[in-house]
C-alpha cells in the first residue's frame, strides 16, 4: 500500500482534496470544483486537485495587492532569512516531498530524492544569497552629470510551470521573483500538484507573510490562461509547450507584459570518433532516458560520426535494453512510468508514425506491462530507432518521452547542418577531446545551451535558456532577477 499521508518535523500531510494558497490560507477553489490527481504508476486516483478559474486569480491577485507594498520594501536581509528558511523546510521534508513527487508523477523515488527536491531548496537559497550580492550600474558622464540604475520589483507576477520537474521548475522561477521583492500568482501544473501544495505550508511555517505568494491549482485553459490575462500582473514566466507559450505570447505581448518563455527542444547530442568512449556512452544513456527521456535537456537526435556509427549503435541499444521500467518506489528501477495518460498515448502514437515513416525500431517501441501494484501503470520501453531522415516528422517534432532517433555523419559540417536542421534550439551536447573542433562546433550550434562532454552540469548562475522554438528570453542568476526587476536610471547633474 502506497502512504498518502507523510508525517515528518513539521507534519507535512499529503491530502485527499488539496488546497489553493491565497493570502496565506490555504482555501478550497471558488468553484468547489476538483480534477482527479492520478498516479501514474497505478492509475490510482489518489487526491483531487483545485480545478481553479478566473475567480481564484483575482481573489489571489486581490491578496498580492495588499502584500505588496511591505513586501517589496522588505530589507533583502529579511527577504534572504526568509527564504532561507524555506530551503531549510525543503531539506528537512526531503522524504515527504520527495515520495509526493514520485507518486504524483511515476519517476524514481530515487530520482526524486536525488535531484529534483534538492535542486528545489537550492533554488531558494541561491536567490536568498544572489539578492544580497545583486548590484546595480552607476555611468559617470565626467565632471557633468551621474547616471544610477535601480532596479525595482516588477510588481505582481505570474509564474507558470510543467509537470516534468515539478518543484524543481517551480521554485526556479518563484525563489528569484520573491527574493527581488515581487508578489507571485503561481500555478504549477495539474497533473503534478502535490509538492506546489506541501511548499504552500512550508512557507506558512516558514512566515512568508500573507500574499507574497499565491499557489492557485488548475488547467491551463481556465485557471493559466487567467493568470495570463489578468491586467495587474505584469510579467509572466512560463514554462512549458512551445504550443502554450505561442497562445500566452498572443495574449501577453499586445499588454506589454514582460515574459519569459522556456519552451520545447528536440536536441542534438553530436558525438564525433575522437570522443572518450566510455564517458559518452555512460552520459548518453542519461541524457536520452533520465527522467523517461522527459527533461526539455534530453538529447533525442543522436548524431554519430559514420566511422564509429556501427559500434556505437550497438553498444547504445544493449546499454538501454538494461533500464527495464518498474515500480518507482523500487531502488532498483532504472525508468518510472510515463505522467499521463494523455502523454502516454502522444509518445506511442510518436512511435507508430516513425514506424510509418520508415523507421526502423532497434529497442523497445510499445507499452510494457507493469506488475504488482503497477499492473495498471503507465510504461513505456525505452526506444531506439534509425533510418530516418533530417526532416521527417519524428525527427522535427518534440515526443518528449523515452525515444530517441540515430543517424550518422560524415564530416564536421554535415553535423552541424543535422543539428541545425530543427526548429528548436534549446541544448546540445558535443563529444570529442578536440579542443578547437568542440569550441568551433559550439559557436556554431543555434542553441541556447551547449555542453562538451558532459551533460545537465548545471552552474546556477549561467543563463539558462533557448533559441527559436525554444523560447525568448533567459533565467538564471542575475538574468531571473533582472527579469524580475524593472530597471529604472536616475541622472543627476553635478
Ligand atoms: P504545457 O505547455 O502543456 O503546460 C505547462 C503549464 O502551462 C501547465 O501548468 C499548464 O497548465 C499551463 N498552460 C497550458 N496552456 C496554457 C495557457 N494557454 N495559458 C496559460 N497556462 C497554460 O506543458 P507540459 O506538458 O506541462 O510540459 C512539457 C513541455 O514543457 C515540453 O514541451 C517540454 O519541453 C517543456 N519544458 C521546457 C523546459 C525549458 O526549460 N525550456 C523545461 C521543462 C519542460
Amino acid at each position: 500500500m502506497v502512504p498518502i499521508a507523510y508525517f515528518c518535523s513539521m507534519n507535512l500531510v499529503a491530502p485527499t482534496h488539496i488546497a489553493n494558497y491565497i493570502g496565506g490560507i490555504l482555501q478550497a477553489p471558488v468553484s468547489n470544483k476538483y480534477l482527479p490527481n492520478i498516479n501514474p504508476a497505478t492509475g490510482e486516483v489518489y487526491s483531487h486537485t483545485p480545478d481553479s478559474d478566473a475567480n481564484d486569480v483575482d481573489a489571489a491577485v486581490a491578496a498580492a495587492k495588499v502584500a505588496f507594498p511591505a513586501w517589496s520594501v522588505t530589507p533583502t536581509e529579511e527577504r534572504f532569512r526568509i527564504l532561507n528558511k524555506i530551503a531549510q523546510l525543503i531539506d528537512d521534508n526531503l522524504d515527504a516531498l520527495a515520495l509526493a513527487e514520485t507518486n504524483d508523477n511515476g519517476k524514481p523515488l530515487w530520482l526524486s530524492k536525488r535531484v529534483d527536491i534538492p535542486r528545489a531548496s537550492s533554488n531558494f537559497r541561491f536567490f536568498a544569497t544572489g539578492i544580497m550580492h545583486f548590484s546595480t550600474d552607476s555611468h559617470s558622464m565626467e565632471d557633468k552629470a551621474i547616471n544610477y540604475t535601480l532596479r525595482q520589483p516588477v510588481g505582481i507576477v505570474g509564474c507558470i510551470s510543467p509537470w516534468n520537474l515539478p518543484l524543481y521548475l517551480f521554485t526556479w522561477k518563484i525563489a528569484p521573483a520573491l527574493a527581488a521583492g515581487n508578489c507571485v500568482i503561481a500555478k504549477p501544473s495539474e497533473v503534478t500538484p502535490m509538492t506546489a501544495y506541501l511548499l504552500s505550508v512550508i512557507c506558512q511555517e516558514a512566515g512568508l507573510p500573507a500574499g507574497v505568494l499565491n499557489i492557485i491549482h488548475g488547467t491551463g485553459p481556465d485557471c493559466g490562461s487567467a493568470i495570463v490575462a489578468h491586467p495587474v500582473i505584469k510579467a509572466i514566466s512560463f514554462t512549458g509547450s512551445t504550443r502554450a507559450g505561442r497562445d500566452i505570447a498572443a495574449v501577453a505581448a499586445p499588454m506589454f507584459k514582460k515574459i519569459s518563455l522556456e519552451l520545447g527542444g528536440k536536441n542534438p547530442n553530436i558525438i564525433f570518433a575522437d570522443c572518450d568512449w566510455e564517458k559518452m556512452m555512460r552520459t548518453t544513456i542519461q541524457s536520452s532516458f533520465s527522467n523517461q527521456g522527459q527533461i526539455c535537456l534530453c538529447g533525442s537526435r543522436i548524431l554519430v560520426e559514420e566511422s564509429i556509427y556501427e559500434k556505437f549503435k550497438a553498444e547504445f541499444v544493449a546499454r538501454a535494453a538494461k533500464l527495464i521500467p518498474g515500480d518507482p518506489l523500487d531502488d532498483n528501477s532504472k525508468q518510472g512510468a510515463i505522467v499521463s495518460q494523455l502523454h502516454y498515448d502522444k509518445i506511442l502514437g510518436c512511435i507508430e508514425l516513425a514506424k510509418q515513416e520508415g523507421g526502423t525500431i532497434l529497442l523497445g517501441g510499445k507499452a510494457m506491462q507493469g506488475t504488482g501494484r503497477c499492473q495498471n501503470g503507465l510504461f513505456i520501453e525505452p526506444t531506439v530507432i534509425e533510418g530516418l531522415g533530417a526532416n521527417c516528422r519524428t525527427n522535427m517534432e518534440e515526443i518528449f518521452g523515452p525515444v530517441v532517433t540515430i543517424q550518422s555523419f560524415k564530416t564536421e559540417d554535415e553535423a552541424l547542418q543535422l543539428a541545425n536542421t530543427s526548429d528548436y534550439g534549446l541544448a546540445a551536447t558535443i563529444w570529442t577531446q578536440d579542443i578547437s573542433r568542440a569550441n568551433r562546433v559550439a559557436g556554431k550550434v543555434q542553441s541556447g545551451i551547449i555542453w562538451v562532454n558532459c551533460w545537465l552540469l548545471r552552474d546556477l548562475r549561467t543563463p539558462f535558456g533557448g533559441v527559436k522554438n525554444s523560447g525568448v528570453g533567459r533565467e538564471g542568476g542575475w538574468e531571473a532577477l533582472r527579469f524580475f526587476t524593472e530597471a529604472k536610471n536616475v541622472c543627476i547633474e553635478l
